[in-house]
């Protein structure tokens, strides 16, 4: 069965200088954890972070793969790479890639297959903008990316961020995650199989806070969070952790 995950993004955020709020999520959340727990930070801490967080219950991810394993590609990082510096999971089709580098659900499929192929944990990422939400298309084009965006096989995650409320506090009504995270499930099982579908967590994303976490973690088919700006500090995103644990079925 799945297990709860809190994942902390961090974007293009972190210096050495922020190794000690790593160190206060070490502390505070000892080996073994009912919850699993993970961090993003950019490439250039990966190798420090992995040093600090070794047989802790902090896993680390890297925030982009691109599809080749090596070659010339001046800039980018490959799964192979990040495996190799310590993660264990990548976070692919971040609205803010797919914005800033025009990334497309075809794209993001073929990193999460080269995720897997190097025995990463993808984290694919998907979501309507403000427009689509608007226009009472939020379903529809969640389910769309879901279906050119996952690959045919493997271990994945799913991470339902709605574009208008990553960093802007805004969040949608609870009935409005349900209906998509439900829809999520539904279409994995028609997919994969119910036994599949049901192993896939289903994370939300978009201004999770201590303040709102736990009514978001009390909804059926949410399995965790995907947090940007509240994952920077241990002051907050250990309440994040915590109400993921204190969640039924953590
Ligand atoms: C994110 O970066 O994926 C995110 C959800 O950011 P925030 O929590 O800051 O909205």
């Amino acid at each position: 069965m799945r297990r709860k995950l809190a994942a902390g993004n961090w974007k293009m955020n972190g210096l050495l200088a922020n190794m000690a709020e790593v160190q206060s999520l070490i502390a505070a959340f000892p080996a073994p954890q009912p919850v699993d727990i993970l961090i993003c930070p950019p490439a250039t801490l990966l190798g420090a972070i992995a040093a600090q967080c070794r047989d802790s219950a902090i896993a680390l991810g890297g925030q982009y793969c691109h599809t080749a394993t090596a070659g010339a590609h001046t800039g980018d990082i490959s799964a192979p790479m990040l495996k190799d510096a310590g993660a264990d999971y990548v976070i692919v089709g971040h609205s803010e890639r797919r914005a800033d580098h025009g990334e497309t659900n075809a794209q993001v499929r073929a990193q999460a297959e080269a995720a897997l192929e190097a025995g990463l944990n993808p984290i694919i990422c998907l979501g309507e903008s403000e427009a689509e939400r608007r226009a009472g298309h939020a379903r529809a084009v969640v389910e769309a990316q879901l279906d050119a965006s996952l690959p045919d096989q493997g271990a994945f995650v799913i991470a339902y961020e709605p574009i208008w409320a990553i960093g802007t506090g805004l969040v949608p009504e609870l009935g409005d995650i349900a209906e998509i995270h439900d829809a999520m499930r539904a279409n994995l099982a028609a997919r994969y199989g119910a036994d599949a579908a049901k192993s896939v967590p289903l994370l939300y994303g978009g201004s999770v806070k201590p303040t709102n976490a736990a009514e978001i973690f009390a909804l059926e088919n949410v399995d965790g969070a995907l947090v940007g700006g509240a994952s920077l500090k241990a002051q907050d995103f250990g309440p994040i952790i915590t109400a993921l644990a204190a969640s039924d079925g953590a």
